[in-house]
């Protein structure tokens, strides 16, 4: 791998102090615009329950949520260890974090999966093992991809995590990652459907990056379809994991600035599959978030940078939290 830094943030160009502010404005407003057109897009009808996703275009209320930590967490390194009281999927139970004892997410348990492995490159037979996803047998886990430079979906969906695992517990909630880099592959998607059911989580999502064609740009959720096969019993999570989707897509937009995808989901930034064993599986409600594409080196140096993955953890902080408010 030819990793070039501990941060991987592509050089920025020195720019007059004042510009950069009026980007981020002019973002911002850009963003709240498509987080309404996000909002508008799910609450077309054949949304299950008409539930609301009312935050989405708000950003007065999100913005008081947490404090904002783009400026220093583009120092940060996102191979950084992960801080103690964290629970990971070797832990027989969750546990609270020690700064998680108040807030509004108290008493909540979220669970975040960092999609794929950094060390499934060394396991593929392991990891190409089929498994029971109750529709039909799939691998274990895949190897997830990369950007053309080297920098792993894996190290992405990890730092991503962990980021976001900080910012929820600032609001008071239980978090579990199902990985955090702490066992050589894995686990497999049936595993990681589990850990979830058995948290009782109040709402599970997985990270991911897209691995598409070059000039396929943006950001999109995937919801659970509808599906009641084997082990697999979707049906009653559908509609709140919608609803978790929908506010995630939202806030992700208005915070990141980034558009909804432009290569699936025709616009709305969300996207339902069956095929997915995390999302089959699954007894609680849960998403996951193609982040951007890898593989496009517009999107690729977004991903690649510290001070974008916080505001990318954030705008999906915000929208766990709108769901758990309710
Ligand atoms: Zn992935």
């Amino acid at each position: 791998m030819s990793y070039v830094g501990p941060d991987f943030d592509p050089p920025q160009p020195r720019r007059p102090r004042r510009r950069p502010l009026v980007v981020a404005l002019a973002a911002l407003v850009a963003g709240t615009l498509l987080g309404w057109a996000v909002y508008e897009a799910v609450g077309v009808p054949g949304d299950s329950g008409g539930a609301a996703v009312s935050v989405s275009g708000s950003p007065s209320r999100s913005a008081s949520a947490a404090p904002s930590g783009s400026a220093s967490a583009s120092a940060r390194d996102d191979g950084k260890k992960p801080t103690a009281g964290t629970a990971s999927a070797t832990s027989p139970s969750p546990t609270r974090s020690g700064a998680a004892a108040s807030g509004p997410l108290r008493g909540k348990v979220v669970v975040i999966d960092p999609g794929h492995n950094p060390g499934n490159f060394q396991h593929t037979a392991a990891i190409n093992r089929q498994v029971d996803i109750g529709t039909n047998r799939k691998e274990c886990d895949t190897t997830g991809t990369s950007t053309n430079s080297g920098y792993t979906e894996a190290r992405f969906t990890l730092d991503v995590a962990h980021r976001l695992r900080d910012l929820l517990q600032q609001q008071g909630a239980t978090v579990r990652l199902t990985q955090d880099g702490d066992r050589p592959y894995g686990p497999c998607v049936d595993e990681r459907a589990r850990i979830g059911n058995t948290a009782h989580a109040d709402a599970v999502v997985s990270i991911h990056a897209d691995g598409s064609a070059a000039g396929n740009r943006g950001f999109h959720v995937i919801l659970p379809e509808a599906v009641h096969a084997g082990a697999a019993d979707t049906r009653p999570i559908v509609g709140p994991s919608r609803d978790l989707g929908a506010r995630i897509a939202g806030n992700f937009v208005r915070v990141t600035g980034s558009a909804p995808s432009n290569y699936v989901g025709d616009g709305t930034g969300l996207v339902t599959r069956k095929d997915l064993g995390g999302l089959n599986l699954s007894t609680v409600p849960k998403v996951f978030i193609e982040c951007g594409n890898m593989r496009d080196s517009k999107d690729a140096a977004l991903l690649t940078s510290g001070a974008w993955r916080q505001k990318a953890a954030q705008g999906i902080s915000e929208g766990i939290v709108s769901f758990l408010r309710g």
